[in-house]
């Protein structure tokens, strides 16, 4: 069983999710401890776990941008989003959370962000719950 949401994303931009995700794992665990598996279904979205602090939130985007060669990308012949690909594989499409006793156990200023990095879209975000 897989709890799936959508987010509404900007061009490029961090979203807390953390909401969502925590109203999903509520769900699935019904007061069980365990894992919960975040995915999201997009090649150039990505998924951390970061303060949702909205200064920082963009200066992640700008940062990401910035380590990613300027080169000739090939896929850009096809859609022009070749950087926001390789984004995407390089900060990763999954997070795996704590879960303790039905609730999500993260850090004080932990929050989970997905990472838009071709946008605007309506992307899907997935959470499966594993018990220990
Ligand atoms: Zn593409």
């Amino acid at each position: 069983m897989m709890e799936i949401f959508t987010v509404s994303t900007g061009r490029r931009e961090a979203k807390d999710i953390t909401p969502s995700i925590k109203e999903a794992v509520k769900k699935l665990a019904g007061g069980r401890s365990g894992v919960a598996f975040v995915f999201t279904f997009h090649t150039t979205t990505a998924l951390v776990v970061n303060e949702a602090e909205s200064g920082l939130m963009d200066d992640l985007i700008d940062a990401y941008f910035s380590i990613i060669p300027k080169l000739n990308y090939k896929h850009n012949r096809i859609d022009n989003n070749a950087e926001a690909h390789i984004m995407s594989s390089a900060v990763g499409n999954s997070v795996a959370l704590p879960v303790e006793e039905g609730e999500l156990k993260l850090g004080t200023w932990q929050s989970i962000l997905l990472l838009e990095f071709d946008g605007p879209r309506t992307r899907k975000v997935g959470v499966k719950f594993i018990a220990e």
